[in-house]
């Protein structure tokens, strides 16, 4: 077994947890996960390999320079997204990355930010496949929410995935990061799924368990005539309160 305590070690272990069946998170090739390496690449998970099987075959080492740049580029056919996609490998007998390495390789380069997980979780996506995703991104109706998934999350209307995806991504990720100074824990995306970031492994899996829990307690709450969501003056007293922050320190969040 890989050890957990290196970045491929850590990276597969998160990739098992999404994978797990008992989440409801994703099945069949659905879903990836990436982590910068402290070379200046990054691995992020082989196009078709499953989170909940995943080894270090099906684990592709990437360099970030060859992708990022293309989220300035307007107009790139389907087939030169693709020849980017296998330029970007460090070796070039590896699988080829997913489509979606393109938005992991722009988010593990914002600060702080060391792994990426991205699944299509059950309830998340039912929220995001009704009117309801711009209301479930900003608002929050529990506390433990803001402690693991900050006080709102990203909202992404949904995108053609690939290339055009990424960039509205980087768009509406830049926004989160002028209004309140820090990254993002959770990016939302419409008719799509659910991405996660965080400085450690063990905060991208709690932003994604959190955000589907809230996503269930969510629907819970609407059956019942709501739900009903903290106040912002709320939400803000418990982003600042010590005894959350130590909290998050203890869950390495
Ligand atoms: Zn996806």
């Amino acid at each position: 077994m890989i050890d957990p305590a290196t970045p491929l070690g850590a990276l597969l272990r998160l990739s098992h947890q999404l994978g797990d069946p008992q989440h409801s998170l994703a099945i069949l090739g659905e879903g990836n996960t990436s982590t910068r390496l402290e070379s200046g690449t990054f691995l992020v998970k082989a196009s078709g390999s499953n989170l909940a099987t995943l080894d270090e075959n099906g684990v592709v080492e990437c360099q970030p320079g060859v992708l990022v740049p293309l989220i300035q580029e307007t107009g790139m056919a389907d087939a030169a997204v693709d020849a980017a996609l296998l330029q970007s490998r460090v070796r070039s007998d590896a699988r080829k990355p997913s489509v979606e390495a393109l938005f992991h390789a722009w988010l593990l380069n914002l600060p702080g930010i060391n792994f990426v997980g991205h699944t299509h979780p059950v309830a998340s996506t039912g929220i995001l496949c009704s009117p309801l995703g711009p209301a479930f991104a900003q608002e929050r109706t529990f506390p433990d929410a803001i402690v693991c998934c900050d006080v709102e999350s990203v909202y992404v209307p949904y995108t053609d995935p690939g290339l055009r995806l990424a960039q509205e991504i980087a768009t509406r990720t830049e926004d989160f990061l002028a209004r309140h100074q820090r990254p993002p824990r959770v990016v939302l995306l419409a008719n799509h799924g659910v991405i996660t970031l965080g400085r450690t492994a063990e905060a991208v899996l709690a932003a994604m368990l959190m955000t589907e829990k809230a996503a269930r307690i969510w629907l819970a709450a609407a059956a019942l005539g709501g739900p009903v969501c903290l106040t912002p003056h709320d939400r803000a007293r418990i982003a600042q309160r010590p005894d959350e922050a130590l909290r998050q320190r203890v869950l390495k969040l």
